[in-house]
């Protein structure tokens, strides 16, 4: 059967990754999480002391940049890949608030955005494949067959995001999980390289009212035309 690569963009916490993976696990193609991957590198970041609410060292980000390894390794438990970083699980290190509150900085810096998009194109050069981001429909993959861009209110994503972390146990209010939506959007979509945008072959989605099924499905059918049409 032809494959087709997809590309998912979107604001954070629009429900791209679930869509992205059952996607993935229905059509047998490998999924890949890019905010995975601009979230391990602003971790080895923090944990060097490079970045903070005070201050964000580019030079000493850059300068580093080779030392990092990233991999996906498939849990077969869970049914997806975890991110490593040089070969330490980080999967749940990286989705904590704190990550979460330094992450759009990291992902501004050019070096860093050419190395993840350089490896994301290499992820993705057989086809077969699920890549959720920012840019992907824009940049990583502009010949993608299929790009969807999903949007919802900033109160419904902040809401669907405080309630995944108390569940996780983390302890956070839900005024600062909205503070972190709404300030990543505006960082996401106003830096200079690579913005977050929709791009213009996108089928765009808002999903405030709709229900992740019937969202699914429709997602799910747009890829079946693409690859019987
Ligand atoms: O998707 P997620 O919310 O985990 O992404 C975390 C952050 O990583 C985003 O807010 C954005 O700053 C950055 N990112 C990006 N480009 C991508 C994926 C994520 O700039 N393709």
């Amino acid at each position: 059967m032809k494959k087709i690569t997809i590309a998912l963009d979107g604001f954070s916490s629009t429900g791209k990754s679930t869509i992205a993976k059952r996607l993935a696990k229905e059509l047998g193609y490998i999924y890949v999480d890019t905010g995975a991957m601009y979230r391990a590198v602003t971790l080895f970041s923090m944990r060097n002391g490079y970045v903070s609410d005070e201050k964000t060292e580019v030079n000493a980000i850059v300068k580093t940049l080779p030392y990092i390894r990233l991999k996906f390794v498939f849990n077969e438990n869970l049914g997806f890949a975890e991110m490593y970083l040089n070969d330490e699980n980080v999967e749940h290190e990286i989705r904590t608030i704190e990550v979460s509150n330094q992450v759009s900085k990291v992902a501004q810096i050019p070096e860093v955005r050419q190395k993840l998009v350089d490896i994301q194109k290499e992820m993705g050069k057989n086809k077969g494949i699920v890549m959720d981001g920012r840019d992907i429909g824009t940049v990583v993959f502009p010949d993608a067959e299929l790009k969807l861009f999903l949007t919802a209110s900033p109160e419904t994503r902040a809401n669907r995001r405080y309630k995944e972390l108390v569940d996780k146990g983390e302890k956070v209010s839900y005024a600062e999980v909205l503070k972190n939506v709404q300030d990543r959007d505006l960082m996401d979509s106003t830096r200079e390289i690579s913005p977050l945008k929709q791009a213009e072959d996108a089928i765009e989605f808002d999903n405030s009212d709709m229900g992740l099924e019937e969202q699914f499905e429709r997602i799910y059918n747009f890829a079946l035309r693409k690859i019987k049409p």
